[in-house]
C-alpha cells in the first residue's frame, strides 16, 4: 500500500483494494476501518491503513442468528449410528429395518456431502433389505 502511495498517491484506496478483493467488499472494509469513500492513497494516514490491513486480512463476521427451520439445508440427529450395522445399514434394534440418509444421525458439509451420504447409504440399504427379503421369503413362494 505504501510502495503504491509513493508511485500513484493520487489513486483511489477503493481502487487499489479492488485489485484484490470485489468492490462491494472494498466499501465495506473502507467502511468498517472508517476510510471515507474517494480517499486517494496520499491522504491515507497511517492509523487508517493499518486499520483497512487488519480488516483486509482478519475480517470477523460473528455469527448472530441462524436463518431458520424453513431456510435449514440439512438435519441434525436422528437415528444414533451405534444403533445401526454400517455395512448393510440394518437397525440393530428392530430385525428388518434398513436406514438411510438424513433419518440417520448424520450430517455433512454444504457440498454434496449429504447427497452422497443419501445415495451412498441408500445404495447399501437397499441391497441390504433385498438380500433380507430374499433370505426370509418361503422357498415355496415365486419370484
Ligand atoms: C434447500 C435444501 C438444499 C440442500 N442442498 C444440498 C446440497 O447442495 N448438497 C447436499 O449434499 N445436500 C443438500 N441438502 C440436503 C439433502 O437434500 C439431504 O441430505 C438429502 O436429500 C437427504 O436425503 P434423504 O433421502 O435421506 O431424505 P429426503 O430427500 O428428505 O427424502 C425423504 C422422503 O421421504 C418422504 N416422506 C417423509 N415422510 C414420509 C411418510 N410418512 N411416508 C412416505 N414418505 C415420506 C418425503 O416426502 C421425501 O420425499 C439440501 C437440503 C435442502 C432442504
Amino acid at each position: 500500500m505504501l510502495s503504491e502511495a509513493g508511485r500513484a498517491p493520487r489513486r483511489h484506496v477503493a481502487n487499489l483494494l479492488a485489485e484484490f478483493v470485489p468492490i462491494r467488499l472494498a466499501d465495506i472494509l473502507m467502511h468498517s476501518s472508517g476510510v471515507e469513500p474517494g480517499t486517494m492513497l496520499a491522504t491515507l494516514g497511517r492509523d487508517a491503513r493499518l486499520r483497512l490491513i487488519r480488516n483486509l486480512t482478519d475480517f470477523r463476521l460473528p455469527v448472530q442468528c441462524v436463518a431458520g427451520y424453513g431456510k435449514a439445508e440439512v438435519t441434525a440427529g436422528g437415528v444414533p449410528l451405534g444403533e445401526v450395522v454400517a455395512r448393510s445399514m440394518a437397525s440393530k434394534v428392530v430385525d428388518g429395518v434398513y436406514f438411510a440418509g438424513e433419518i440417520l444421525d448424520v450430517d455433512g458439509y454444504i457440498g454434496g456431502y449429504n447427497f452422497q451420504w443419501a445415495w451412498s447409504s441408500g445404495w447399501v440399504a437397499g441391497a441390504a433389505a433385498a438380500r433380507h427379503a430374499l433370505a426370509i421369503q418361503p422357498p415355496d413362494a415365486g419370484p
